[in-house]
């Protein structure tokens, strides 16, 4: 059974076809710079072949059938023929209180994805027409099925998802905390307590997704019951670009000051904040890391408030569940820069953690593993997050 994974961006789209059988990846490509003059399609298969080409995609329509052509195509495909593919997963950022859980796509939920792109502008339209595409693509008979970044963020309570805002603004337009990135949480929460031996339920867990984009997520019972991102991905701590948690002061002060349209400040908070605001150097954190041994001060004042608000973040998770069993850590920067990590755990002390540096080292690169002490408190683990393999996961209960 193989299931193709999507994940579209307003401008990208990635791809993971997966084997059910042994849960792996038969391929793996994106197309990227979808709508400018020239797009970028990379693809890989499970064996090694590799195909780079700029080719010009006006719409996500084309995107697709490039896609299709390639999973079938005879030097660089995987498949005999498209109808080997039992469903098409697609990965949706908000589901609101609609979607609690994944949903198969009918003409109703398509339209409840669209309408909800008032929630998430950046992301619901896109990928609404990204649905659109494959249907097109290939055909009614194809399961189409939704799995929201959301939904697992849905068993937050009241007392934590509501934003000291007037209550009618709640009921009528459905303002509160989110959250995202459940699949990469819940994927996590299962995989460290399968690997530790112990069942979910019987956890506290906080996890730690570092990437481009991260939030960090409190789940006790195997439910999350708090997480740092809100309404939307912008809030938490910094990211590559978005700027984390600021006084909503600072947005009204800056629109006034420098004369900036909404969408401008949209950008300003998502796009040119985070890692890249602070150091002026790059979004990426090797980029900025290599900047600040180079002796670029704000590329060091980048990281060291990275280290710092993560650490109060982990701490406030751990103030939500009045205790922690186990810290993971996941995502390009969790489970690649040790040194994160290590500085992280570090000033952990009065949580009783316990780092042991050398396996923090050895476990890079996708490797998972514990690096905590056998003294620890409470127990570290490097976890690498897979949040495609939880769409098919999904799509087979
Ligand atoms: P996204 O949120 O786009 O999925 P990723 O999870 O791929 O992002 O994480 C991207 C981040 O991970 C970047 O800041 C990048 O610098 C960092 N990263 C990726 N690989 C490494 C590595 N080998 N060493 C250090 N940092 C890395």
């Amino acid at each position: 059974m193989n299931i193709l994974v999507i994940n579209a961006g307003s401008s990208s789209l990635k791809y993971q076809l997966i084997n059910l059988e042994d849960e792996s990846v038969s391929c793996k490509g994106l197309c990227e710079r979808i709508g400018f003059e020239m797009s970028n399609v990379k693809h890989t298969t499970k064996d090694g072949r590799k195909f780079e080409k700029q080719i010009e995609i006006k719409e996500h329509k084309k995107a697709f059938e490039v896609v299709a052509q390639l999973l079938v195509d005879e030097e660089f495909g995987v498949l005999k023929s498209l109808k080997e593919i039992s469903a098409v997963g697609h990965r949706i950022v908000q589901g609101a209180e609609i979607f609690k859980e994944s949903a198969v796509v009918t003409e109703k939920v398509l339209q409840q994805i669209e309408d909800l792109s008032f929630l998430a502008p950046l992301h619901n339209h896109a990928q609404a027409q990204a649905i659109k595409a494959a249907i097109e693509t290939f055909g009614e008979e194809v399961k189409e099925v939704a799995v929201f970044d959301t939904s697992f963020h849905q068993t937050i309570p009241k007392k934590a998802f509501l934003y000291g805002l007037p209550y009618e603004y709640y009921e009528k337009y459905k303002i509160r905390k989110y959250g995202f990135h459940g699949t990469s949480h819940r994927y996590v929460s299962r995989k460290v307590a399968k690997m530790l031996g112990k069942d979910v339920t019987s956890l506290k867990i906080v996890s730690c997704h570092l990437g481009n984009g991260s939030s960090i997520c409190a789940i006790e019972n195997g439910k999350s019951v708090d997480t740092t991102m809100g309404l939307t991905p912008v809030d938490g701590f910094l990211m590559g670009t978005r700027c984390g948690n600021v006084d909503p002061s600072c947005v009204m002060f800056l629109m006034k000051q420098e004369n900036l349209t909404v969408s401008e400040m949209v950008e300003l908070l998502n796009e040119k904040s985070g890692l890249l605001g602070i150091s002026g150097v790059s979004s990426d954190y090797r980029d900025v890391k290599k900047a600040a041994l180079q002796g670029n001060e704000r590329a060091k004042t980048a990281l060291e408030m990275l280290a710092y608000q993560i650490r109060k973040k982990i701490a406030s998770c751990v103030a939500a569940m009045d205790g922690v069993d186990v810290l993971t850590f996941a995502g390009g920067i969790g489970e690649n820069s040790c040194d994160v990590v290590i500085s992280i755990c570090k000033n952990l002390k009065f949580l009783g953690a316990e780092i042991n540096e050398e396996k923090a080292k050895e476990t890079v690169g996708g490797k998972s593993g514990i690096i905590s002490t056998n003294n620890s408190k409470i127990t570290i683990c490097i976890l690498p997050t897979n949040e495609e393999l939880l769409t098919p996961k999904t799509l087979k209960n």
